[in-house]
C-alpha cells in the first residue's frame, strides 16, 4: 500500500563515534526536577510525583544551528537538560532494570515561550504552545551508554554570550533517570527512540536575537545554539 501524502522522514540525532543516526520517536520532558529551579518558579520542591509534558520529535535542532527567534513570544527562556535516549520500550519498567532501556545520553535545551506558558498556567490550559513549538529542542549528538555508562552526577551548565547563567549537578535531580523511566512507563508505553528531557537546574532566563548559548554536561558533547 502506498500513502496519499509523502511519508514523513524521521527526525534523527547523530551518535558520537558512529556514522548511523538515532531515530527520534517522541520527546517527554520532566517538570521541576531540581529543587532550586522549582523554588525559582514559585513552587515547593517537596518530592511530589514527577510530572511530564511533551514536545514533537521534529522540535529537535542539531547543535551548531542558528534558529530564528520564535514567533508569538517576547520572553524566550533557556533550560539546559540531560537528554536520555531509549533503545528499548516497555510498560511498568522497574527501577532496578530501567537503565537497561537507555541507549545513550545527550545535552539539550528545553526552549520555552515563558509568556505563553505563564498564561497557560494562569488559565489552567495546556502548556503545549509554551513548550512544544518549532525548534524548541536543540540537542547534541548522543553518546552511547556503552561508552560512558550512566551519568548520575556531574556538572550541568549553560552560558549565554560566554557568561555562566546555569550551573548545577545531575546529582541534584529530585527524580533520577531510573526513577523517571520507571514512573513514566507507568503512565504510557515507552518505545525505542523515545527521548526524555530530565529537567533543568536553577538560573533559567530570557535570551534575545543575537545571543549565543553554549551548554554542557560532564562527559557529553557541548551544545551550541544561536538565536537569529
Ligand atoms: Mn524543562
Amino acid at each position: 500500500m502506498g500513502y496519499v501524502i509523502p511519508l514523513c522522514e524521521p527526525t534523527t540525532l547523530p551518535v558520537v563515534g558512529s556514522g548511523d543516526g538515532f531515530p527520534v520517536r517522541r520527546i517527554f520532558c520532566v517538570g521541576r526536577n531540581y529543587a532550586a529551579h522549582a523554588r525559582e518558579m514559585g513552587h515547593d520542591p517537596d518530592r511530589e510525583p514527577p510530572f511530564f509534558f511533551t514536545k514533537p520529535a521534529n522540535a529537535v535542532v542539531p547543535s551548531g544551528a542558528t534558529i530564528p527567534y520564535p514567533v508569538r513570544t517576547s520572553d524566550l527562556h533557556y533550560e539546559i537538560e540531560l537528554v536520555v535516549a531509549l533503545s528499548k520500550g516497555g510498560v511498568d519498567i522497574g527501577e532496578a532494570n530501567a537503565l537497561d532501556h537507555v541507549y545513550g545520553y545527550g545535552v539539550g535545551i528545553d526552549l520555552t515561550r515563558r509568556d505563553l506558558q505563564g498564561e497557560a498556567k494562569k488559565m489552567g490550559r495546556p502548556w503545549d504552545m509554551g513548550k512544544g513549538f518549532d525548534n524548541s529542542a536543540p540537542m547534541t549528538a548522543l553518546t552511547p551508554a556503552s561508552a560512558i555508562g550512566h551519568p548520575a552526577k556531574g556538572e550541568i551548565w549553560l552560558k549565554v554570550n560566554g557568561e555562566t547563567r546555569q550551573k548545577g549537578d545531575l546529582a541534584q535531580q529530585i527524580w533520577n533517570v531510573q526513577e523517571t523511566i520507571s514512573y513514566l512507563s507507568g503512565l504510557v508505553t515507552l518505545y525505542p527512540g523515545d527521548l526524555i528531557m530530565t529537567g533543568t537546574p536553577e538560573g533559567v532566563g530570557p535570551v534575545v536575537a543575537g545571543d549565543r548559548l553554549v551548554g554542557g554536561i560532564d562527559g557529553l558533547s557541548e551544545l551550541t545554539v544561536s538565536i537569529g
